[in-house]
């Protein structure tokens, strides 16, 4: 079954998501924990907890994608950011091991002058501190654009993360188009190596999800700014074999394009037309 949805407001609550992603066509959601540049998280609303995992039982909603505030950095050079960064996962994923079918979704961190080995040391120490042996919550590191001093622009650094964490059973990653084809990743014209180098440096079985994004920018820019589908460098063509590669069709696919709700709508049916 084809899982597509897109990023929602979290501020009106789960059930209102759920509702909101039925009406646009789609079938799962991405959503920010808390505000996206940081801060404390909303009152825990049980009650709409309990009426949200209801109606996703009812809707077969079977996943949802909860994303960090982009702000948050594990690998900050100042302890007390990091600080703030660990409780923040600890309390977010806590509160989303109520929620069902959720996995937590950040952006490694930038290690900000330090080197992406101290940066992925710290980032390591950090998800070791707050995974426990016991949580469901699967943990995804999103591939990055490589923009400033990024950690996860390529593979091989979220590789090296992994490999630092002991309970990695819990960790995933989840590829974001726009970011691996502004970070040098021939997704266009070259998406079987591309997943093949995944399988042989991460393995594919750790790919959870997919943040499907065209790109305002050419090949290996660097830089990160989503287009709407269909109107970037990375083109419909790509996202038509991205949608059904035998590696990523059963993965849930989450648009983060510049789109209004109607904008959502037409393009999550637009990638549904493209769907074999
Ligand atoms: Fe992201
Ligand atoms: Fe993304
Ligand atoms: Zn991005």
């Amino acid at each position: 079954m084809f899982k597509i949805g897109c990023h929602l407001s979290s501020v009106k609550g789960y059930v209102h998501m759920g509702k909101e992603i039925t009406a646009l066509g789609g079938n799962t959601f991405q959503f920010f924990t808390r505000n996206p540049r940081g801060g404390s998280a909303k009152p825990l609303d049980m009650e709409d907890i309990e009426k949200y995992n209801k109606y996703a039982e009812e809707m077969g909603i079977d996943v949802i994608l909860a994303h960090a505030p982009y702000t948050l950095n594990c690998a900050s050079a100042e302890d007390k950011k990091r600080e703030f960064a660990y409780e923040a996962f600890k309390e977010d994923i806590s509160r989303l091991e109520l929620v069902k079918g959720a996995m937590y979704n950040f952006h490694p961190g930038s290690h900000v002058g330090q080197g992406s080995d101290r940066g992925i040391e710290l980032i390591a120490e950090i998800l070791n501190r707050v995974i426990r042996p016991q949580q469901k919550t699967k943990v995804l590191l999103e591939t990055m654009a490589g923009k400033g001093t990024e950690i996860g622009r390529n593979f091989e650094e979220l590789r090296r993360i992994i490999d630092k964490v002991e309970l990695s059973d819990k960790i995933g990653v989840c590829m974001d188009t726009c970011h691996v084809y502004d970070g040098e990743y021939d997704i266009v014209n070259d998406i079987d190596n591309v997943l093949k180098e995944f399988d042989d440096i991460i393995g594919i079985e750790r790919l959870n999800a997919v943040h499907i994004n065209d790109s305002k920018n050419p090949f290996g820019s660097h830089k990160d700014r989503h287009e709407k589908i269909g109107e970037g460098s990375i083109g419909i063509e790509a996202f038509e074999r991205i949608i059904n590669h035998r590696y990523l069709r059963e993965l849930p696919f989450y648009l983060e394009t510049p789109n209004d709700l109607q904008g959502y709508k037409n393009e999550i049916q637009l990638l549904k037309n493209l769907y074999k």
